[in-house]
């Protein structure tokens, strides 16, 4: 028979099918002696073994060898030897070359899959993909963010802490929760902690607290994208409040499109817009002042200079009546309490918080698309370790030192996007 087996120590003699898998029958090639390790004398065959192992698909079937080796007995001390098979895992019934697919595919294909495709229980694949991660955890290192940013994602049901690096928009690190535990722990074991210069955040105020401690040469900036959408939840809120208000006619024109037209900034409203917005100023004045606000406040994101976006901040704040636009007054507070990290944007060497909305948006697009049926522990290795996202970015310090950075956001979405096809 052609040896399609191609294993070492063995020769495949038979073939048959069996209801799920080819079992291809083989016996141990060799005419090995065995000296008993004890006696020192050569022992003498006794009978053979019939062992099963699963092995790499062939012709689109899952493979079972069924390997026949002689046993060999000490005639002196009872000892049994048997020829070791060097192709074989050490840790399950399978050959090595079957565990090597299964780690190169267990992060592109699901479990189940795996399992059908090589015959081999769902739990062994798993296996092999948890052992895969311990190792990948030991060996895998990332060069620590010199701009950090770090936000939730909710991915693999629950939010996620996702630590980025926004000089190179890539992914540093995942937390399975953004607690002050988990943080805490992943600044204790941070290499490189002196490096890092900015972290770009959201308005998550117990960050604000401990961060300094582990990171003695950083600074907080509250990225501007939450800062501004604060601004728009207050006028959302002051919507909500007067959109009863429209009159009947009115209300057919208006009403469906009011949300999302007040939403918009002034600039982007179409003519059709700007005639609904003068009728929404004509019958409530007071959601068009609401408007305003909200256009205003955004403008101090256009000011060059931190003073002068300070002063248009103060300027803004005395415009506000003295009664109502409560969400509004809320948002003042908001800005006090995290003051020195808003206005932090002004001093920051580029737009960081530009880099840190747009690497948050996709990594958002990419959890709606990873997320069915993974657990968190796949999902964040499927993220930390993908070996073509990986290569983005990466290369050599003085041609010796492989340096990575993690893997590229863009890219990571690109792979999301394109397993949701298959
Ligand atoms: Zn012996």
């Amino acid at each position: 028979m052609l040896d399609l087996l191609n294993l070492p120590g063995i020769k495949p003699v038979d073939m048959y099918k069996e209801s799920k898998a080819l079992i291809i029958v083989a016996v141990a090639d060799v005419a090995e002696t065995f000296i008993c390790p004890d006696c020192k004398i050569p022992m003498h065959k006794h009978g053979t073994r019939k062992n099963k192992f699963s092995d790499t698909p062939l012709y689109m079937e899952p493979v079972r060898l069924e390997v026949q080796r002689p046993r060999f007995r000490c005639e002196s001390c009872g000892k049994m030897a048997m020829s070791k098979l060097s192709f074989l895992d050490d840790k399950r019934r399978a050959t090595k070359r079957l565990v090597d697919v299964i780690r190169q595919q267990c992060f592109s294909a699901t479990f189940r899959a795996l399992a059908d495709e090589t015959g081999v229980a769902v739990n062994t694949v798993k296996n092999i993909a948890h052992d895969l991660i311990q190792e990948l955890e030991q060996t895998v290192r990332y060069e620590t963010p010199v701009i950090m940013g770090i936000d939730e994602v909710n991915l693999a049901g629950g939010y996620r802490c996702i630590i980025t690096n926004l000089t190179t928009n890539n992914v540093f690190e995942m937390l399975e929760e953004r607690t002050q535990d988990h943080l805490k722990t992943f600044f204790n074991d941070l290499p490189d902690r002196e490096k890092v210069e900015w972290v770009c955040t959201d308005l998550w105020r117990p960050f604000k607290r401990s961060f300094a401690a582990f990171l003695p040469n950083a600074k907080l900036i509250i990225d501007k994208f939450h800062v501004v959408k604060m601004a728009l939840e207050a006028l959302e809120e002051e919507r909500r409040k007067y959109q009863v208000q429209l009159s009947k006619d009115n209300l057919i024109n208006v009403k469906r499109s009011i949300q999302w037209l007040i939403l918009k900034r002034h600039e982007n409203l179409t003519p059709a817009e700007h005639k609904a917005l003068a009728i929404v100023r004509e019958q409530i004045p007071e959601l068009a002042i609401a408007y305003d606000l909200k256009e205003s406040f955004f403008t101090i994101y256009d000011e060059p200079e931190k003073q002068l976006a300070q002063n248009a901040f103060e300027a803004w704040k005395n415009r506000l009546p003295h009664e109502g636009m409560e969400p509004f007054k809320k948002l003042v507070k908001m800005v006090h309490n995290h003051y020195d990290e808003i206005f932090a944007y002004w001093d920051a060497p580029f737009t960081i918080t530009n880099a840190f909305t747009e690497g948050l948006s996709g990594l958002i697009k990419m959890s709606n698309r990873l997320g069915r049926g993974n657990s968190y522990e796949i999902i964040r290795a499927k993220t930390l370790y993908s070996v073509e996202a990986r290569k983005v970015g990466s290369g050599f310090r003085s041609g010796r030192e492989k340096v990575e950075y993690g893997p590229h956001i863009p890219t990571l979405l690109k792979q999301a996007e394109s397993s949701e096809l298959d």
